[in-house]
């Protein structure tokens, strides 16, 4: 007899006659005499549905308020997943975010984990009840709802996992497990067996979004073991393992494939060739809370240079008017931005003992014609910018260069 945390995102929990099949799935984890707590994201559009109500009534929503309205998707599901227990016989009780007490910080929208308590949940789990709680919310000291950000349920699941020490941390989801990039653009992704922490952490941080990053963080940082599978069908999944036991098995160069479409290029060109220029370009931007990521600069032969880097879409107007600014000041040419770009990224725990990996990039890359832009690396990922006309032919030119193709069945 196990305890288990099972977290059901959004596509598993969409229709009524899906919550009712995710209750079949809970109760034969009861028969088979297992704890089980639960944890649900809101019905699948759910949340976006109600972002979009908030910016009906106000440019930039409050974020308290927000909080509060889109904490209601998954008050939804719990309440209807534990009727579908029920109807089956089951005994089961629902608990939002705040009625267990999952204590965040005060950062609306963002917020952060800090304390669960566990006693409610003990009574119910050694009283033969089904634990089903909400994803993606909390609350703060002073009892104001907060979330986790979005895809934060997988958040919760890990935090409760942890705090009940629990066997395993399961999130079923409409994949049956991590794939070596996301199987909905390669038909030829293959799923893994099972994939390190720091690789999945470097996957969902660089655009994977089968896993929200938080979730890996926690996960690795009080060693919950982690397992991605399907809510459809039956099936290993994928388990993301501590990196000791990898250790011991041969590794490939490169395990996944990710690439995002959320940044943009902001370049200065012509700025002086002098110390202390890309600390004034950079800081300017950085003081105006503007995550910077992959950052170039090329020397022209007249002493100036041309600093090219990259942010997310969102902040890409408000970095060009800041570098406008910085332009005037530093005597600068033109800033000029780019938002039709993509992020790809091989990532392995592979590379740190496997040379020519990134010329076997590059040269994959080059085959198909596709110019890189920018380049960044670190012990084991490489990612480079490239024109998002491109994107997925990179990625599938990536994936068959790293031998990643599943094979096809004879
Ligand atoms: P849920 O609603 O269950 O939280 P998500 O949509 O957040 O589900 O995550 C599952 C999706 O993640 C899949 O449908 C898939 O398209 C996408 N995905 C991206 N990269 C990968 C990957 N490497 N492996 C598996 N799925 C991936
Ligand atoms: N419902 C939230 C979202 O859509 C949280 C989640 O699904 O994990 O982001
Ligand atoms: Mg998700």
């Amino acid at each position: 007899m196990a305890l288990f945390v099972h977290k059901y995102g959004g596509t598993s929990v969409g229709t009524t006659d899906k919550i009712k099949a995710v209750a079949k799935k809970v109760a034969k984890f009861r028969d088979d005499g297992h704890d089980i707590v639960v944890v649900v994201s809101a019905m699948s559009g759910e949340t976006n549905r109600l972002i979009g109500l908030a910016q009906e009534m106000q440019e930039k929503p409050d974020n308290r308020e927000m909080d509060v309205l889109v904490s209601t998707g998954e008050q939804v599901t719990i309440a209807l997943l534990c009727m579908a227990l029920k109807d089956l016989g089951y005994d089961a009780r629902s608990y939002t975010g705040g009625q267990v007490r999952i204590l965040t910080d005060d950062s609306h929208t963002k917020a952060r984990i800090q304390e669960i308590d566990v006693e409610r949940m003990k009574g119910d789990l050694s009283a033969g009840r089904v634990v089903v709680v909400a994803g993606f919310q909390g609350v703060d000291e002073h009892g104001n709802i907060t979330t986790l950000g979005r895809g934060g349920s997988d958040t919760t699941g890990v935090a409760l996992a942890a705090a009940l020490k629990a066997d395993e941390c399961q999130i079923y989801t409409d994949v049956d497990g991590v794939y070596t990039t996301d199987p909905r653009v390669v038909d030829s992704a293959r799923r893994l067996e099972r994939i390190t922490f720091e690789e999945m952490l470097e996957m969902a941080s660089l655009g994977s979004k089968v896993l929200q990053i938080r979730s890996v963080e926690f996960a690795g940082k009080y060693n919950v073991p982690l397992r991605v599978l399907s809510s459809f069908e039956d099936g290993p999944g994928t388990l993301i393992s501590l990196d000791e036991e990898a250790k011991t098995m041969e590794q490939a160069a490169v395990s996944g494939i990710a690439f995002n479409r959320d940044e943009a290029k902001v370049s200065i060109l012509g700025v002086p060739d002098a110390p202390g220029v890309a600390s004034t370009v950079l800081s300017a931007v950085g003081d105006a809370n503007i995550e910077i990521d992959v950052i170039v600069q090329n020397v022209a032969a007249d002493n100036t240079n041309d600093i090219t880097f990259t942010v997310h879409r969102n902040d890409v107007d408000k970095a060009k008017a800041i570098l406008e600014g910085v332009a005037l000041e530093l005597g600068a040419r033109e800033v000029s931005t780019d938002a039709k770009i993509a992020k790809v990224s091989i990532v392995g725990v592979g590379m740190r003992s496997h040379a020519g990996v990134a010329s076997k990039m590059f040269k994959a890359l080059a085959a198909e014609n596709i110019n890189i832009q920018m380049i960044t690396t670190s012990e084991i990922k490489i990612s480079v910018i490239i024109d998002e006309r491109y994107l997925e032919l990179a990625v599938r030119a990536l994936h068959s260069a790293f031998d990643l193709d599943a094979k096809s069945e004879a």
